[in-house]
């Protein structure tokens, strides 16, 4: 598997300091379990991280820093604490956590054209979904207030840059007016976290947006 499309430094150095939304967490937890490079590069933000609390040079300070630490990772839900988990079937360990198993344990709901999604249950400060997009189809257009991540897992969807394929992340800001599509020959099915709800604009009408929490 080459992974093209990585996290970005903003988002690495958010997630080593614990100040991500649980949606944006699970995401960047999913992916970095998939990828190398992104693997190698939060350990080295971890160690500066442990080097700067070390360079304070006061015992007192680091031990509380340390025990604050301690405290957020206890206290974080079980996908972003870094034990090591099973992967089961496309999902790797940590999103496998979230859904309760494999694919045939997500409760897919219909969004129209056959594109599905199943909501995960995180904070409320962003959402995170699992998106299933049949081999060819289009996302239903939509346009986003704030960052949306999305996270290929099965299949490769391309939108009018680029592609992305297992593994690959696409970072969205709400300047992006984006349309992707599901490459032919295998269904595409992504993990999508936004930390504003989506406007989908062809296949649902705005009111019936809350139903969804989309
Ligand atoms: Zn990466």
């Amino acid at each position: 598997m080459t992974i093209r499309h990585h996290l970005s430094d903003q988002l690495l150095i958010g997630y080593a300091a614990g100040q991500l939304p649980e949606a944006f967490s699970l995401v960047v937890a999913t992916h970095v379990s998939l990828c190398d490079e992104c693997r190698a590069r939060l350990a080295s933000y971890d160690t500066l991280g442990g080097a700067l609390i070390e360079d304070q040079g006061d015992v007192e300070m680091a031990e509380a820093a340390l025990e604050a630490v301690m405290a957020r990772i206890e206290g974080m839900p079980q996908a972003t604490q870094r034990a090591p988990m099973r992967a089961s079937g496309i999902f790797p360990a940590p999103l496998a956590d979230y859904v309760g198993g494999d694919l045939s344990a997500v409760k897919w709901r219909s969004i129209g054209m056959g594109v599905k999604q199943a909501i995960l249950p995180t904070g409320r400060d962003a959402s995170a979904r699992l998106l299933y997009i049949p081999a060819g189809v289009a996302v239903p257009d939509h346009g986003h207030r704030g960052m949306e991540l999305t996270l290929v897992l099965q299949g490769a969807f391309a939108d009018a840059n680029d592609r992305f394929d297992r593994g690959d992340l696409e970072i969205a800001d709400e300047n992006l007016e984006h349309t992707p599509v599901a490459m032919a020959g295998q269904d595409c099915i992504c993990l999508a976290a936004t930390d504003a709800p989506l406007r989908f604009r062809k296949f649902l009408p705005r009111l019936a947006q809350p139903l969804f929490r989309i």
